[in-house]
């Protein structure tokens, strides 16, 4: 080894080390202070000891007493050099021994919490096969650009986020949703870098660069939740800051009083803050860890802590307890033909960006290209018609969106009105009982319905439906098992959100709730004294995400925006994460009660002993360092709930 290695060497273990030699002469000063009747060579050795280990703790003292920050290491200090100082040297030796010992440990098990995300990182390739002027080229993952094409063979993990643009094949997502089967994958879809590809090879175009990745924007993310200070921890830190001083009073107060030196300096071990200080933090960047690995990721501790006390849910219907994959069931036409009714309604709703809109437009152009009119065609025409073939369906003149309600175009100089009955009503338009009749059949089944309108007379109607996620009604009943009520909210109407409600199993529902609606009604719990969080997608429902204590945004995975706005983002579309992130979010509260317990109960229970005089100088730090290691100990549970 060159001397710069060994330096390299020794300051990454520098720590270790120290502990080491310290305990090596603490041992060997103390052995020798048995067989030897030289006190002296015993004496030094320890001093030694407790210099060696005590160095870096008196220098942190130093920088305390000077910014007047007073903490646990000036505490540590004093006592080593009051111990020192009255010929308690075995005392000295022995508690600076023990506190490198522990903080030694300490550090390396919060090193190992806070790293429960590095193997997910580990999981994203050096290299990628990208295809560069026709040729296949292996180059550092981290070069390759957005719009690229990049290869990746069965087996292999995928480099970069991108669109599939050639092959198929089932991708483990593990890594970045926390979803436990594989994902089929094919063209057009989306995968994520660190992702497995299981079996097809897949061509992929890149849609980030190699250094900007889901998976990385992910684990930036968590590093900073846990960063971030939750109440309890800001309390404790608020507390620490007139603690310290108070012990140092206490142990001047003790010595003033009973001219015992050996007690005064006890007293300023044992009221070493310690567990109190490092308890929750470890609670809670344990639970964020686990989070993240399986698909949750937590804003941070506060956010944390606030969903440990949810009392109420409310789910919007619509892509969260739903698949959110609309389609046309049926077409009615009342005074036109369906197929007509069907194109109108398209040609309304061809600009439109809502998800009844986009079903429309598909059925529209599925089609077959050849119907005119009448059946025995349409079946024919069907036979025949290239598979995929689009139906264009033509622009109208002009657009407008009624939030909440519908759209209202202009097409061949006329107007045409898609939208609901408040819609219909708004404008004055009449609907026959044929129509009313027809709309509330289909609703009772959990549909949705918009009418058509063509220059004021309803010429048709759409239904539409959209399934039931399967995991919705465990999910609820989960929720409500553990003594959580649950809601949905929707600005659907009143049958189709009744019939959906029913076939959920949930407590309660509110209908026809236009988006500032919902963050009134979520307001409105929050006023009734519940801890409510809302669960939605992070674009439409932001306002009451917002609202709400807590913040659940789904399918975070391929929005940037939902990771970044809402308190707790499920990466998947995985509606039973919810239930594991509420709990794991009440354990975790419990947790930092039983961390902040344990840390108090140790310090009084000291306190009565060095009382008593039961506790020395040395138990006292023995005591406080495994106080110090359970409560980590203990909220490393977390990791593994
Ligand atoms: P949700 O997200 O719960 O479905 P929205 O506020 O998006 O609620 O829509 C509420 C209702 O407004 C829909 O059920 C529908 O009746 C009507 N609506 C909204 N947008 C459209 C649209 N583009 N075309 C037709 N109807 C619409
Ligand atoms: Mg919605």
């Amino acid at each position: 080894m060159d001397t710069r290695s060994v330096k390299q060497h020794y300051r990454k273990h520098r720590k270790a080390i120290i502990v080491a030699v310290s305990g090596i002469l603490y041992a060997g000063g103390w052995t020798l202070g048995y067989v030897s009747t030289v006190d002296t060579a015993s004496a030094a050795i320890l001093v030694l000891a407790a210099i060696v280990g005590g160095y870096d703790i008196a220098k942190t003292a130093y920088h305390e007493v000077e910014n007047r920050t007073l903490g646990i290491k000036t505490l540590v200090t004093l006592a080593a050099v009051g111990a020192i100082a009255i010929g308690s040297y075995w005392e000295a030796a022995a508690v600076v021994f023990l506190f490198t010992l522990g903080s030694y440990l300490e550090g390396r098990t919060m090193r190992k919490t806070r790293n429960a995300l590095e193997e997910l990182l580990e999981m994203t390739p050096d290299t990628a096969t990208v295809r560069r002027d026709g040729e296949q080229r292996a180059v550092p993952a981290r070069e390759v650009e957005a719009g690229e094409v990049v290869i990746v063979k069965p087996g292999e993990k995928i480099p970069v986020d991108g669109d599939v643009v050639e092959g198929e094949s089932a991708v483990n997502q593990a890594p970045v949703t926390g979803e436990s089967a594989p994902v089929h994958k094919a063209d057009g879809d989306e995968v994520y870098a660190g992702t497995i590809n299981q079996e097809g090879s897949l061509e992929v175009e890149t849609t980030g660069s190699g250094t900007d990745t889901t998976l990385q924007r992910i684990i930036r993310r968590v590093e900073a939740a846990q960063e971030a200070q939750s109440p309890t921890e800001s309390l404790i830190d608020r507390f620490a800051k007139y603690y310290t001083p108070g012990v140092l009073a206490l142990s001047a107060g003790a010595y003033a009083a009973t001219q015992n030196a050996i007690l005064s300096l006890t007293l300023l071990v044992i009221g070493c803050p310690g567990a109190l200080v490092i308890g929750p933090p470890v609670s809670i960047v344990s639970a964020i860890g686990n989070a993240a690995r399986s698909g949750v990721l937590m804003k941070g501790g506060e956010h944390l802590e606030q969903a440990g006390k949810i009392d109420l849910v409310a789910f919007d219907k619509t892509g969260t307890l739903t698949k959110g994959e609309t389609t046309v069931a049926d077409v009615a036409g009342f005074d036109a033909e369906a197929d007509e009714v069907l194109e109108l309604a398209a040609v309304a709703e061809k600009k439109s960006e809502h998800h009844l809109g986009d079903a429309i437009l598909e059925a529209a152009q599925d089609r077959p290209a050849a119907v005119t009119d009448g059946g025995t065609e349409a079946v024919q025409a069907d036979t025949e018609s290239a598979p995929g073939e689009a139906r264009p369906v033509p622009d109208p003149e002009s657009f407008e969106v009624i939030a909440g309600k519908g759209v209202v175009a202009l097409y061949d100089g006329r107007e045409i009105v898609v939208g609901n009955r408040s819609l219909l009503a708004e404008r004055d338009i009449e609907v026959a009982e044929e129509v009313g009749d027809y709309v509330r059949e289909r609703e009772e089944r959990g549909e949705t319905v918009v009418h058509v309108v063509r220059d004021g007379v309803v010429v048709g109607a759409v239904a539409m439906c959209d399934e039931l996620r399967e995991a919705a009604p465990g999910v609820v009943q989960e929720l409500q098992d553990a003594g959580i009520e649950t809601v949905m909210l929707t600005g659907d109407n009143e049958h189709t959100a009744r019939a959906v409600a029913e076939e959920v199993g949930i407590d309660d529902y509110r209908a026809e709730l236009l988006p500032e609606d919902k963050q009134a009604v979520i307001e409105a719990f929050r006023e009734d004294g519940h801890v409510v969080a809302m669960v939605g997608d992070g674009i439409n429902d932001a306002p009451s995400l917002a609202t709400a204590d807590v913040g659940i945004a789904m399918g975070a995975a391929g929005t940037d925006t939902a990771i970044e706005t809402a308190d707790m983002a499920l990466m998947a579309d995985d509606l039973d994460r919810i239930p594991y992130a509420v709990t794991l979010s009440k354990a975790t509260r419990w947790n930092i009660y039983e961390n902040v317990g344990l840390a108090v109960l140790t310090v009084t229970l000291l306190l009565a002993g060095v009382l008593t005089s039961y506790v020395t100088l040395a138990l006292g730090m023995l005591v406080h360092e495994a106080s110090v290691l359970a409560v980590i100990g203990n909220g490393m549970r977390l990791l593994r709930y």
